[in-house]
This record gives C-alpha cells, sequence and structure tokens, in this order.
C-alpha cells in the first residue's frame, strides 16, 4: 500500500493559494486527533464571485472539497454537479466570515451545514476511502439538514476536470425516507447553521470594514491592491469570531434584540 499522504503535503496547494496575512481563514496544521470515530462533514455557503457551496469530508486528516454550483438537491431525480477543488485543513469546519475581495475565494463564507458522515456499507475511514478511490463514494449524511443517504460519483478522471486539474462528481440523493422535491433544502434553509445568521449579516460588517474603508472614487477601477487587514486585525476577527461560536453554542445565552446589529 502507498504510503498516506500527512496533513501538511496534502494542504499544500490550500496554503499556497492564499496570503494568511489578509485572509482570517485558517492556515491548517492541527494534527489529527486520533481515536475519533466520526468523520466530520461542513457544507459552507460560499458568495464568491459566484454564489455556490462547498462540501467537505474528512478524509486522511483533511477536509476534500467540492464546490457544488447549485447546492445540495434531496431530489434523487436531480444530480448535481460538484467540482472537487483543494482539500482544506480541519480547522475550515468551524470558518464563518468574509474573505476579503482579491483574495482568493473573496466574498461571504456561511457556515450552512455540519455533522458527521460515515459510508453507507460501513468500514468507517477505509470504506470512505475505498469508495473515494473508485469514484463512487456512498455516504450517510448526519447533518441538522444533510441528512440520509448521499453518493458522489466520479464523472472524469484526474487532470480532466478543468484548469484545477482535478475532476468534477455528480453529488445525488439516494431514496430513503429524507427524500424531497427539487431544491427544497438550499429554499428553505438560508442562515447558518452556527451563528444564524444570513450572508448579509455575516458580510455587512466584515465588508464595511475590509474593503470599502479605503476604497475613494479616484481609485475606482484601478487594479491596486484592495485594503487588507492585517495581521493583528486578522488575529482580532479570528478571536471575535470563536467567541460568536462559542457563544452560539452556549444553550439559553441569546443577545439581546438591542444589541444585534441590524442589517443593510
Ligand atoms: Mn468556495
Amino acid at each position: 500500500m502507498p504510503k498516506k499522504p500527512s496533513a501538511r503535503e496534502q494542504l499544500a496547494e490550500y496554503r499556497r493559494k492564499r496570503d494568511f496575512g489578509k485572509t482570517a481563514e485558517p492556515e491548517g496544521g492541527r494534527a489529527a486527533k486520533t481515536g475519533r470515530k466520526k468523520l466530520e462533514f461542513v457544507i459552507q455557503k460560499h458568495a464568491a464571485s459566484r454564489l455556490h457551496f462547498d462540501l467537505r469530508l474528512e478524509l486522511g486528516g483533511v477536509m476534500k472539497s467540492w464546490a457544488v454550483p447549485k447546492g445540495p438537491a434531496p431530489d434523487p431525480a436531480i444530480k448535481r454537479l460538484a467540482m472537487q477543488v483543494e482539500d482544506h485543513p480541519m480547522e475550515y469546519n468551524s470558518f464563518e466570515g468574509t474573505i476579503p475581495e482579491g483574495e482568493y475565494g473573496g466574498g461571504t463564507v456561511m457556515l450552512w451545514d455540519r455533522g458527521w458522515y460515515e459510508p453507507e456499507k460501513g468500514g468507517g475511514e477505509d470504506g470512505v476511502r475505498e469508495g473515494y478511490g473508485k469514484g463512487d463514494l456512498k455516504i450517510i449524511l448526519h447533518g441538522k439538514r444533510m441528512k440520509g443517504s448521499w453518493v458522489l460519483v466520479r464523472t472524469r478522471g484526474w487532470g480532466g476536470g478543468g484548469s484545477s486539474g482535478k475532476p468534477s462528481w455528480l453529488l445525488i440523493k439516494h431514496r430513503d425516507n429524507h427524500v424531497e422535491e427539487g431544491d427544497a433544502l438550499v429554499e428553505r434553509f438560508t442562515t447558518s447553521v452556527v451563528s444564524k445568521k444570513t450572508i448579509e449579516q455575516i458580510g455587512g460588517g466584515a465588508k464595511r470594514r475590509v474593503w470599502h474603508s479605503n476604497r475613494s472614487s479616484s481609485s475606482a477601477g484601478v487594479s491596486g491592491p484592495t485594503r487588507t487587514r492585517t495581521v493583528a486585525e486578522v488575529r482580532a476577527a479570528k478571536a471575535k469570531a470563536a467567541e460568536a461560536e462559542a457563544a452560539a453554542k452556549a444553550p439559553k445565552k441569546r443577545a439581546k434584540p438591542g444589541r444585534q446589529r441590524k442589517p443593510e
């Protein structure tokens, strides 16, 4: 058997594409916990230049990732294109916020769903690895919104999937008692599964702070660098995000209405 690559090796492309002095996204590299039985999954709604959903499944200490332009459809008659992208770090599973304009993936990221998953046929992580390797990955999702049996089917070989050199897959719902018609899921759920905020509420403050603060009318259209946050600002934002997440997890502790920021 070939040696399994380390998380750090698998994250080389992820790190190469990002400037961590500018984006608040996690650098990754946390040592994978051992002995955990449940594999994590997350779906992020990402209002980049084109709105899409990012499906991420834990495998081998990283999050295998797919951009799903139209989002998941709980209708077995609908096959959704899922373009594989670079592996993301495990820490990305708690990332919600705004990537500065001009940076890779610039735009607001919402935690749309998260939970754990398992291969339909069992076998734990090895079962996932086998299905992933064959390009026919049947999984059971245990999220707050994504439930039951789904399959990812690879449609093109490695190297044939466009500019990224990664393959295209299809995401399809399998028949079970979680089936619904059409786009029921993405239409019903439009807020963060963690912070309960909309894309506009997540992006509102950051948008003003990050990319409107230094834009004068005279520089409009000029391709110079957008003002980006300093490392200290990024750190402060990360701490604030962690705090918000902890607050969201804490039971009963609800913010007073007067303290909430009004959506623009
Ligand atoms: Mn994305």
